[in-house]
């Protein structure tokens, strides 16, 4: 059996190698390393992939999500609501840009944030809500859309996980996950669906007014050369990254798909566990595009669980093992502990299983035995 890994970056790169070596060495040979043509390119597929007006490229989905909040004009002091399940980058910026986090719980089946949630949250200081779409699945993002127009507030998704998802509205009609809020945010990090080989991010959104803004933001508030009309940041996509994500960008349905074959193995072989809950997928197939497979295990001692996996050289990953709110960084008086019900137990309960795009039988095999032999004998 192939060596277990988390994220198997080499074998992916072993298959596309050819092409995405020659993508670099063009931009090697056009000395083009700044908003080279290979930036432009990407941009524009990555356009018609999503169906989004604009997409702007920059260093990673952290200042992504940071200048999407910039363009928007969010002032100090605005309440911005979002999950207090999620990567820390997310609530990191709000705070950064001096608006006021507010975090929420999520739902217990698909881990996004919580409708009910938001609706308690608001007040007449909220003016945007953050929807992350948690492990490759979308936000119920129909709910949220209308609490923002009946609130008139702006929703920014973070779509760092969900590249290539596809939302189901319930009259039927599809859109790309990322394409629907006033603004969304994406991260290009190596282990992401569409991953390059560093940092780099995007920023897409249907509005053009926001996009021009948008697009001087990132270079140093500038619309005009050395004419700085607002405070801006340096925030560029890398030429030669925008090489690699040329190349691997007509593979991302592919490699979606193979997330979801993946995942459906482990749901097969975990079926009739009662001690683990497999993950909730709403709605259509392409709504999770599993940028991780996340278990909820009952009744067990997890990190036991961790270590034996770890002990029997399966990976595995905890995400994420502390909810935002008790983070020293993010704590606030106004919290009440009795409004985080379901962060507070998922973080005691969840383990994220190696998921990629090179997983083979037997590796998912030796993995759910492993994980049922624990489980059923602890
Ligand atoms: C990865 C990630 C980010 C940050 O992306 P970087 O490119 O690492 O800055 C933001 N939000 C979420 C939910 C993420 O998973």
């Amino acid at each position: 059996m192939k060596k277990i890994q988390m994220v198997d970056l080499k074998g992916q790169y072993e298959k596309i190698k050819t092409t995405v070596d020659q993508s670099i060495l063009e931009v090697l040979d056009s000395t083009a390393y700044i908003n080279g043509p290979k930036v432009h390119e990407f941009q524009s597929n990555l356009e018609n992939y999503l169906g989004v007006k604009h997409v702007i490229p920059c260093a990673n989905g952290t200042d992504a999500l940071q200048i999407a909040m910039m363009g928007l004009g969010l002032k100090p002091g605005d309440e911005v609501i979002t999950a207090d399940f999620t990567f820390a980058a997310t609530v990191e910026v709000i705070a950064l840009l001096q608006l006021t986090p507010v975090l929420v719980d999520v739902d217990e089946k698909n881990f996004n944030i919580d409708i009910e949630a938001i609706k308690k949250a608001i007040t007449p200081k909220t003016k945007a809500i953050v929807p992350v779409h948690l492990f490759g699945q979308c936000a119920n993002m129909e709910a949220i859309m209308e609490i923002a127009q009946e609130h008139n507030l702006y929703v920014i998704e973070d779509n760092a996980q969900a590249i290539g998802a596809t939302y189901t509205y319930s009259n039927g009609e599809k859109a790309k996950v990322g394409t629907i809020g006033h603004v969304a945010s994406t991260s290009f990090f190596p282990s992401k669906n569409l991953g390059c080989y560093g940092d780099g991010g995007a920023i897409f959104t249907n509005d053009d007014d926001l996009a021009h803004t948008i697009r001087g933001i990132v270079n140093h508030g500038m619309y005009e050369r050395y004419h700085h009309d607002v405070v801006g940041v340096n925030s560029r996509l890398d030429s030669v990254q925008a090489a690699v994500l040329n190349a691997k960008l007509p593979n991302l349905d592919t490699y979606n798909s193979a997330r979801i074959k993946a995942a459906n193995a482990y749901d097969k072989a975990f079926e009739g566990q009662e001690k683990i809950v497999t993950p909730h997928r709403d709605g259509a197939e392409d709504n999770h595009v599993f940028h991780q497979y996340t278990l909820r295990v009952l009744d067990t001692d997890r990190d036991a669980l961790v270590k034996h996996l770890n002990e029997n050289g399966i990976p595995c990953g905890v995400y994420y093992p502390i909810p935002l709110h008790l983070q020293k960084a993010y704590k606030d008086s106004r919290y009440n502990e009795a409004d985080f019900k379901v962060t507070n137990q998922l973080v005691k309960e969840v383990i994220s299983l190696p998921m990629h795009t090179e997983l083979d039988d037997e590796q998912i095999s030796f993995i759910t035995n492993t994980v049922i032999n624990f489980i059923n004998n602890n």
